[in-house]
C-alpha cells in the first residue's frame, strides 16, 4: 500500500453529461477527506471517450465545482493527454509477460459467446491466443493482422480492505481476461484508470460503489505494474425516494439546476455530505469547515443513501437563517433586481433597511424565491391578496373592515412607531374589544403583504414604515368596500 504522509485522491468525472448530484456527492467527500487529512484533492476529466465527451460538459464540471466551492490542487489533469502513457504501460504489461495479443475478431468471439449462452454457460475468453507460440504472433503482427490485449487475470482471489465495505474478495476464476487496449490501441477504462492514479500518485481511490468490480481488475493491473495499491472506499449509491436509483424521474439530478433554483452552496454541501456520511448522533445541520472538522471514515455508511428533495429545500432554509447577512445579499439582490422590486442602487441607498429586510424575511423561508416572495410588500406599490389569505383572514368583509379601521386609527396614534409602542398600542385595542390577538393581527398582516405567511407584526410594520403601513391599511379598507 502506499505510504505517503499526504494522502492524494482524485475526483475523476466523465464529461459525457452535466455534473451529477452523485458525482458532485463522491467529489465532495474526497475533498473532504484532503481537507481533513491535510492531503491534496486532484480533479481529473475522463474524456478518452471522444464520442461521448463534450467540452460543454467539462464545462458544466468546472462550474458545479466551482459554485460548490470544492477547489482542486493542481491543474486538471485531462486523460485523454496522457494516451501515449496508457499505451506504454499496456506494452510494459505485454512485455513482462502478464498481458497478451489477443487476434480473435468480434464476430468470432460473438460467435462463440452465442455457442456458450446455448449451452447455458458463462461465456469466458478461452486464452487460445494466450497459446500462440511466438512465432505464429510474430507472423500475424507482421502481416498486419488486428489484435487487441488482453490481461492475463492470474489465479487465486483478489481482495482489498475498503474503507466503507471492510475486506471484499472476488475469485479470480469469476474475472475474464479483460481488454487492455483496443485493436486501434486506445486503452480501456480499467486500464487509462490506473495508468493515471498511478502518474498522480493517488493514494486513496474514493468513489461509487457501482465500480467495485472494476476494483478487483485495477489492483491486479497495480500489481503487474509493480506499482503500490492505493486504499478503495465505495460510497453508497444514491437512490430516490421509492429505492431506485436516483434518475431524473425523481426531479432534477443535475447540480447546475439547484444552482440556478438559487439554492446556497452550503446548503447544497450539507445536504450531499449526509447521502453517505454521518457525522454522529443527531447531527445535521454544519457548515463547511464544521464537516472538514467531523469528517472521519468510520461516518462513511455502506446502505444507499436517499436523496430527499424536501430535506433539501429544509435544510437550505436552516442555511439561509445561519449565514452572515454579507454572504446572502449578494445571492438575493440578483433575485431582487429580476422581479423588479428594486434596483441595485436603491437598495444600496437603503442598505441597513435592506439587510435588516433580509434578516426579517429569512425566517420564514426555505428558498430565495421565498424571500422575494415575501420582499414584495415592502417594494410594491400595489400588492396582491393572496385568495387563501383572504378566505382565512378577512371571511366577513365588514367585521374585517371594522377592525382594520381601529388598527389604522389605533397605529396612527403611535408616535415613535416602533416595537414596543406599536405592540402596547395593539394589545391595547385588543384587550378593550375583548378579543385575542389573532383576530387583528392576521387580517392586519393580510392587508399589509396579501399574505398569510410574514415575520412578526411588530417587525413588519417597524420595517414597512408608518406612511406605507396606513396606507396598506387604507388599500385594504378600500378594497373590502367593493
Ligand atoms: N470516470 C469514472 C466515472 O465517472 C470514475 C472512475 C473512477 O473514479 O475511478 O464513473
Amino acid at each position: 500500500m502506499i505510504n505517503a504522509t499526504k494522502p492524494r485522491l482524485r475526483f475523476a468525472p466523465s464529461p459525457t453529461g452535466y455534473l451529477h448530484v452523485g458525482g458532485a456527492r463522491t467529489a465532495l467527500f474526497n475533498w473532504l477527506y484532503a481537507k481533513k487529512f491535510g492531503g491534496e484533492f486532484l480533479l481529473r476529466i475522463e474524456d478518452t471517450d471522444k464520442s461521448r465527451s463534450t467540452d460543454e460538459s467539462t464545462r458544466a464540471i468546472f462550474e458545479g465545482m466551482e459554485w460548490l466551492g470544492l477547489h482542486w490542487d493542481d491543474g486538471v489533469v485531462y486523460q485523454g493527454a496522457n494516451l501515449a502513457r496508457h499505451q506504454a504501460d499496456a506494452r510494459r504489461l505485454l512485455e513482462n509477460g502478464s498481458a497478451y495479443r489477443c487476434f480473435c475478431t468480434p464476430a468470432e468471439l460473438d460467435e462463440r459467446r452465442r455457442e456458450a449462452e446455448s449451452r447455458k454457460e458463462a461465456f469466458k475468453y478461452d486464452r487460445r491466443c494466450d497459446r500462440l507460440p511466438p512465432e505464429e504472433v510474430a507472423r500475424r503482427v507482421a502481416a498486419g493482422m488486428p489484435f487487441v490485449v488482453r490481461f492475463r487475470v492470474p489465479e487465486g482471489t483478489t481482495a482489498w480492505d475498503d474503507l466503507v465495505h471492510d475486506r471484499i474478495e472476488f475469485p479470480n476464476k469469476d474475472i475474464d481476461d479483460f481488454v487492455i487496449l483496443r485493436s486501434d490501441g486506445t486503452p480501456i477504462y480499467n486500464m487509462a484508470v490506473v495508468s493515471d492514479d498511478i502518474a498522480m500518485e493517488i493514494s486513496i481511490v474514493m468513489r461509487g460503489d457501482d465500480h467495485i468490480s472494476n476494483t478487483p481488475k485495477q489492483i491486479q493491473l497495480y500489481r503487474a505494474l509493480g506499482a503500490p495499491l492505493p486504499t478503495f472506499a465505495h460510497l453508497p449509491m444514491i437512490h430516490g425516494l421509492d429505492g431506485k436509483k436516483l434518475s431524473k424521474r425523481h426531479g432534477a439530478t443535475a447540480v447546475g439546476d439547484y444552482q440556478h433554483y438559487g439554492l446556497l452552496p452550503g446548503a447544497m454541501l450539507n445536504f450531499l455530505a449526509l447521502l453517505g456520511w454521518s457525522p454522529g448522533g443527531d447531527r445535521e445541520i454544519m457548515t463547511v469547515p464544521e464537516m472538514i472538522e467531523l469528517f472521519s471514515v468510520e461516518g462513511l455508511q455502506k446502505k444507499a443513501a436517499i436523496f430527499d428533495p424536501k430535506k433539501l429545500e429544509w435544510m437550505n432554509g436552516q442555511h439561509l437563517s445561519m449565514i452572515p447577512l454579507e454572504e446572502l445579499e449578494p445571492r438575493v439582490t440578483p433575485a431582487i433586481v429580476t422581479a423588479r422590486l428594486a434596483t441595485e442602487e436603491e437598495l444600496v441607498e437603503r442598505r441597513d433597511w435592506y439587510l435588516r429586510l433580509l434578516d426579517l424575511l429569512r425566517v420564514r423561508s426555505r428558498t430565495i424565491d421565498d424571500i422575494v416572495r415575501q420582499a414584495g410588500p415592502y417594494f410594491l406599490e400595489e400588492i396582491e391578496y393572496d385568495p387563501a389569505a383572504v378566505a382565512k383572514n378577512w371571511k366577513d368583509p365588514a367585521e374585517a373592515s371594522a377592525l382594520l379601521q381601529a388598527t389604522r386609527d389605533a397605529l396612527a396614534k403611535v408616535s415613535d412607531w416602533k416595537t414596543e409602542s406599536l405592540e402596547a398600542s395593539l394589545r391595547a385595542l385588543t384587550e378593550q374589544r375583548g378579543i385575542a390577538a389573532g383576530k387583528v393581527f392576521q387580517p392586519l398582516r393580510v392587508a399589509l403583504t396579501g399574505l398569510t405567511v410574514s415575520p412578526g407584526i411588530f417587525e413588519m410594520l417597524v420595517q414597512m414604515g408608518r406612511d406605507l403601513s396606513l396606507k396598506r391599511i387604507d388599500k385594504a379598507i378600500s378594497a373590502l368596500a367593493v
